[in-house]
């Protein structure tokens, strides 16, 4: 073992090959000599626990790669053949060429973020959104910070801090990546009032718990799960009417800022904000990401009064909205007002892809992948939490992974080492691509990169 060890080259030796010597004209030495002593370290971890000691040119060709994961562009394109439109590990929503045209514009230079041009003098970041909102949500008033988990802590610590939120049993959720409701009211300040049960609460057991220590009455979309069967939860409008009779604010965490009736598309209705605007509640929350089709935000929009409030709290400054994305967020509503969502907002795009014309692309995929390649009917999904067990009808290509040593896993992993990584999924020991997620002008380099694999 310390045999091994000694076989490892030093740094300095490292530092003389030539494809390191490239590294060190582009990136600092003292970067490259702390790059160079993790990987040497690695390895001495590996040769304890028996591995036989790398090459040099094994060991150089690591630094490269180690160099390369590091240092290239982050986050770097991938093709998503997953047919999940919304991917949380993928970036959720890719943005329309509108909003992508007016984030490089507000990335390059100077814009009046928060610059009033008639008046010569400050004004706000938050005005313009809060005319659009207004205006695609029927709301009185609207802002929008860093995504929707800020958005109901703020909106929870704004109007509740030091007092109960009543919430229901069957909404006391997780809806992943660490965002749960009890934790997230414990963190406002507020305090937690569950009701009901987990599968039958009604407005009864709301109004049995009202009290003067009440701060709110909180609704949340159960976004990534069902609960189906013996259920009942309140209408909106119930909770709004109970809200007003006690003097309590209703709000409501709707996860998903779905603008347009999913129903149309064939899928299961989506609660969308103007429905709970129009039901009354006080404020709505919802993610900027999800099926809205904009940039990474959280929105909440709702009674002037309270939104000023939010507005003025501390903790809005805390999770403010960057510039890029509120560019990005514009251009997106904008899309809804000229009622162009369909055709301009990728997700909403997807999920609108014809049956016939996914057939047409599975099939010429199929032809440029070669033998080994099949076309069948298959499902996509929405993703990001919404709209969970649902499901669209596409047509897949499957990759027959032949004898061919790991199989599908095997395979996938090629795939996922192709430049562009190509993500797929495995079905039936199977590598299986959904067209209705790739661009046309992903095509080409996808189709190359599944047949190296291959
Ligand atoms: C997704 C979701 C959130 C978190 O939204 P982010 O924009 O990801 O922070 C909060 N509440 C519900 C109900 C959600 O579905």
């Amino acid at each position: 073992m310390t045999n091994g060890f000694r076989a490892l080259p030093s740094v300095e030796r490292l530092l003389a090959q030539a494809p390191i010597q490239e590294l060190a004209r582009a990136y600092s030495h003292g970067a490259l000599v702390g790059l160079i002593r993790e990987e040497l370290q690695g390895q001495r971890r590996a040769i304890a626990q028996g591995m036989a000691t790398p090459t040099l040119d094994a060991l150089v060709e690591c630094i490269r790669q180690r160099a390369a994961a590091a240092w290239e562009a982050f986050p770097q394109p991938v093709v998503n053949a997953t047919g999940v439109i919304l991917h949380t590990n993928l970036g959720r929503a890719p943005l329309s060429k509108a909003a992508i045209r007016v984030v490089a514009l507000a990335a390059q230079g100077y814009t009046n973020l928060e610059y009033d041009l008639e008046q010569g003098e400050r004004g706000s970041r938050q005005a313009h959104l809060n005319t659009l909102l207004r205006q695609v949500t029927g709301a009185e008033a609207g802002i929008a910070v860093n995504n929707n988990a800020s958005a109901v802590m703020l909106g929870l610590a704004a109007i509740a801090a030091g007092k109960e939120v009543i919430v229901s049993r069957g909404e006391a959720v997780e809806i992943g990546g660490g965002f749960r409701i009890p934790e997230v009211l414990a963190q406002s300040g507020a305090k937690l009032v569950e009701v009901g049960a987990t599968n039958r609460t009604y407005i009864a057991d709301y109004e049995a718990v009202v009290t003067e220590n009440t701060g709110a009455l909180l609704k949340v979309h159960a976004s990534n799960f069902r609960v189906v069967g013996f259920t009942y939860a309140p209408k909106t409008e119930e909770l709004v009417e109970l809200g007003r009779r006690r003097g309590v604010p209703v709000l409501h965490d709707l996860g998903s800022g779905c603008l347009l009736d999913t129903a149309r598309f064939g899928l299961a209705h989506e609660p969308m904000p103007q429905e709970s605007i129009n039901a009354g509640v006080d404020l709505a929350f919802f993610s900027g990401d999800k099926l809205l089709g904009g940039p990474q935000a959280g929105i909440i929009v709702g009674r002037g009064e309270l939104v000023q409030r939010l507005g003025r709290h501390p903790l809005a400054r805390a999770v403010r909205l960057d510039k890029l994305s509120l560019a990005a967020l514009a251009a997106t509503l904008v899309h809804y007002l000229k009622e162009e969502a369909t055709m301009e907002i990728p997700c909403w795009r997807m999920i609108n892809l014809p049956l016939p014309l996914l057939l047409r692309r599975a099939r010429h995929w199929q032809r440029a992948f070669g033998p080994g390649a099949s076309v069948l009917r298959g499902e996509s999904t929405v993703g990001a939490g919404s709209l969970p067990g649902e499901t669209l009808p596409t047509w897949l290509v499957a990759l027959d992974p032949g004898g061919r040593e790991g199989g599908a896993d095997a395979l996938a992993a090629r795939l996922r080492a192709g430049r562009p990584p190509v993500i797929a999924r495995i079905q039936d020991d199977r590598v299986v691509l959904d067209p209705r997620t790739v661009r046309a002008e992903e095509e080409r380099e996808m189709v190359r990169v599944v047949r190296e694999a291959l």
